[in-house]
């Protein structure tokens, strides 16, 4: 069974400009438990010491995820970081010739000695420790690096090995497609006696991190990294809601509670500064409002003509709204959801000329506009009424 592990308060804040005051970490993280988020990571307490202080508050906060902090592969990170009382530890360190000749200076057998005695340190620390060992930029390393760094990082103590495409660089079924990486990983690590969770870490450079996390998940990937609006580095990773929905939809994994994420989402929004687009997947404003009049009309009959999602799953409505593509149909069943039924035909096409003319000027109208214009429109009847 897959869990899902969020960083929007560690990846997240990585994004440029963004930085989550310690009580809105909180009141975030509080969101995510009750979603029922699998693994919250909390941040890196080596950055600050305020940082250090919300990661310590989270996980003293009795939630029921299981909560972690990101460390590098050095024993005084590690040392911050269970000084804060988390159940689980993400530890990385490159493996690449090219980083570690050019970076480092190591070869990779003194990378790994690191690695090692890191990861066997923490585990001597608190034996209960999950522990993540990460090689950065994992799928652009040497296949064979990975291999010998993720096996003597199990030896030494790690549960879960993460594969992080921390370039946003593979693609499903291309050559490099995270379900042949996370494959062979498998393979080749349980051909070597260990058979550690893997995690995948799907950046989003090229559009493809949900899809590249679900070719992972296809290939028995344990445990799936997301934020929040798929905040992080450039272009982000793999979107929390869009996720979950599709985990609820298409793999019967119904267990999380997603009609908190409009909430959550609105949290994160309005303190990273980051605004929700209004066609963004699952939460944006317009993500289940019917506007074109063929459409409106169809979904209005029956939602699932022009819907494959039905909103009530994330807490939210189906909504309509008129504008220049709209028909006299959609205004007449507009204007029976706001129950206004004493209007004529010729009433109701003046009314379509003036929702066209909003349109027109880039506007949609609202269901709670309506009334204001059928007002307008008996109002004017009545002055060429009494001029006649
Ligand atoms: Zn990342």
């Amino acid at each position: 069974m897959v869990q899902v592990l969020d960083t929007t308060l560690r990846e997240g804040e990585q994004t440029p400009g963004v930085y989550f005051d310690t009580h809105i970490k909180l009141a975030v993280a509080d969101l995510l438990d009750e979603i029922g988020i699998d693994i919250i990571e909390t941040g890196h307490p080596m950055v600050t010491p305020e940082i250090h202080a919300a990661v310590e508050a989270i996980a003293h906060r009795g939630l029921n995820a299981i909560v972690g902090a990101h460390s590098r592969s050095l024993r005084q990170d590690v040392e911050l970081a269970l000084e804060c009382g988390v159940k689980f530890l993400g530890i990385f360190y490159c493996v690449s010739d090219e980083r570690l000749d050019g970076v480092f200076k190591k070869d990779l057998a003194q990378a790994i000695d690191l690695i090692s005695e890191v990861i066997s340190y923490a585990k001597s620390q608190d034996p209960e420790l999950l522990i993540r060992y990460t090689p950065e930029d994992t799928v652009r390393s040497q296949f064979e690096n990975v291999i010998s760094a993720a096996s003597a990082a199990v030896e030494a103590g790690a549960d879960i090995i993460s594969v992080a495409d921390t370039t946003g660089y593979m693609v499903p079924g291309g050559e490099r497609s995270m379900f042949n990486y996370v494959k062979n990983l498998k393979t080749n690590l349980a051909e070597r006696g260990h058979n550690p969770k893997i995690a995948v870490h799907c950046h989003n450079d090229r559009g493809l991190a949900l899809a590249n996390a679900l070719d992972a998940f296809r290939a028995g990937a344990e445990i799936i990294d997301v934020s929040v609006l798929g905040l992080g580095e450039r272009a982000g990773i793999v979107d929390l809601a869009q996720l979950l929905t599709l985990l609820a939809t298409d793999f019967g994994m119904t267990r999380y509670n997603l009609t908190k994420l409009p909430e959550l989402y609105e949290l994160v929004s309005l303190h990273s500064g980051l605004n929700i687009s209004r066609n963004f997947p699952i939460i944006g404003k317009n993500a289940f409002t019917h506007c074109a009049g063929v459409h409106t009309h169809a979904a209005a009959l029956n939602p699932m003509h022009y819907e494959s999602l039905n909103p009530e799953l994330v807490g939210r409505t189906r909504q309509f709204s008129l504008d220049h593509m709209s028909g006299i149909a959609a205004v007449r069943y507009a204007l029976s959801l706001v129950e206004i039924t004493d209007l004529d035909s010729k009433d109701q096409s003046e009314i379509l000329s003036e929702v066209k003319n909003i349109g027109q000027r880039g506007r949609t109208v609202e269901l709670n506009e309506l009334p204001h214009i059928v007002d307008i429109i008996k109002h004017k009847k009545q002055i060429i009424k009494k001029h006649k």
